[in-house]
Order: C-alpha cells, then sequence, then structure tokens
C-alpha cells in the first residue's frame, strides 16, 4: 500500500470522495459507487483498468468497442469521472487509451496466472506517470478539517488517470481475485473485493440472474420428469 503522510493513497475512483482533480472538478463516485453501469458503460470491474477492459463486451458474434469513436471515449470519460482533453486532443487521448487497454488486456491473464508484468507495459505507465502530480492540502468545511488530495494527471491526461491506476494496483493485488464472469458467453473481468472471493458474475443482474433462472428451469425440468 502506497501511503502519503499517513493517508493510504487508492485510485481516485475507489470511493474517494474527497480526492478533486486540480482542474477544480470535484469527483463524486460516493453518488455512483454501487451502480453497475453508469451512462450505460459497465463499471464492476473494481478497478478503472479493468473498466478499460470492460469496454469491448462480446454482443454474441463480435467484440464492440464502446470507446471507437471520440464522443464514446468523452462519454465513458464522463462516467469514470476523469476530466476529458479538449475536443481537438480527444482522438489522441483515446487512441492512447485504446492501445494500452490490449497491453492490459494480455496483463490481466499474466497476472491471474501469477507472472509479472512485461516491460513495454511498464514503460508506458512510467511514461504517463511522469507527468502525474498527486497535491495535498488540508482544507476545513463545516465537519472538521480534511486532507484533500487532488491529482493532477497534466500532459498525460485521461492515460495519466489509467496509469495511476494500474500502478496503485499492481503494488498491492492478489490474483486468485482476478476472473472472468463465469458465464461461458461473456467477457467481462473484474477484480473480487468482497470478503469470501466469492464473486462469480459480472453482475448479479444479467449473468447471475440468467444463471438463476437457467438452473430454476433445470430442477422444474427435472422434478416434471420425475413425476411422469
Ligand atoms: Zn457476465
Amino acid at each position: 500500500m502506497v501511503t502519503v503522510a499517513g493517508t493510504p493513497v487508492n485510485g481516485y475512483f475507489n470511493g474517494y470522495k474527497n480526492v478533486t482533480m486540480a482542474e477544480g472538478i470535484q469527483l463524486s463516485f460516493e453518488a455512483q459507487r454501487d451502480e453497475e453501469f453508469r451512462n450505460g458503460f459497465p463499471f464492476f470491474g473494481e478497478r478503472l483498468w479493468i473498466d478499460l477492459l470492460n469496454t469491448t463486451p462480446f454482443d454474441g458474434e463480435r467484440r464492440q468497442d464502446l470507446v471507437e469513436t471520440s464522443d464514446g471515449f468523452a462519454k465513458w470519460l464522463e462516467a469514470a469521472g476523469i476530466p476529458a482533453p479538449p475536443s481537438h486532443g480527444l482522438p489522441t487521448a483515446r487512441d492512447d487509451a485504446r492501445k494500452v487497454r490490449e497491453k492490459l488486456r494480455s496483463t490481466f491473464e499474466d497476472l491471474r496466472a501469477g507472472s509479472g508484468v512485461q516491460a513495454p507495459l511498464l514503460q508506458w505507465v512510467n511514461a504517463r506517470l511522469r507527468n502525474v502530480r498527486l497535491r495535498l492540502a488540508l482544507e476545513q468545511d463545516g465537519e472538521g478539517v480534511r486532507l484533500v488530495e487532488r491529482l493532477d494527471l497534466g500532459a498525460s491526461g485521461p492515460s495519466g488517470a489509467i496509469a495511476r491506476d494500474f500502478a496503485c494496483f499492481i503494488c498491492d493485488y492478489e490474483p486468485a481475485r482476478l476472473k472472468r464472469c463465469a458465464n461461458p458467453a461473456c467477457t467481462m473481468v473484474f477484480y473480487d473485493t468482497g470478503k469470501n472471493n466469492t464473486r462469480r458474475w459480472c453482475t448479479m443482474s444479467i449473468c447471475g440472474n440468467r444463471d438463476k433462472v437457467a438452473r430454476y428451469r433445470a430442477r422444474k425440468s427435472h422434478r416434471t420428469h420425475a413425476k411422469r
């Protein structure tokens, strides 16, 4: 765990309601924390870099890419609480994110298997982290004094947020908690943060429910056959 002045520094999307961006945008993840979908995008990976992997759902025939267009990418950034770059910078930021997404995809499997991180990904992360700054300040409000952490992504833009999230993750994770959804037809992945590490589904509302219905039907048909 990385700590600054005794305060754990986790990904700012992980429910850290005091974290704001240098641009002055207050990140209010608390409200959306339990939302599995935001703006229609899946956000149940429990980590930003894993949520990025889940922007390519399989529709039964092919992999879609939800951030293929600059517009789609801007909407995803908004849902993730990451400030979007000016519109002329969006295509470059989107290309950078999509490129690293493929590196992260193979890394996900490497980490599950207990292997380390490949050098090209480390280089990508370090190049983006170079511009990221964390600023601390004590601020006073009605409830008292609190330590506010501000992330300045600088020239790295959205990729800086992804790089920072991955960097925090890689220093403190358990391989057995990196999982694929148990539905063989589903390509979603997640980090199981549950106490007992028993999560099986990307979402209970979709794949978990589908399984429940299938098992119910199987039981029912078994009973019907048994009666005959
Ligand atoms: Zn699933």
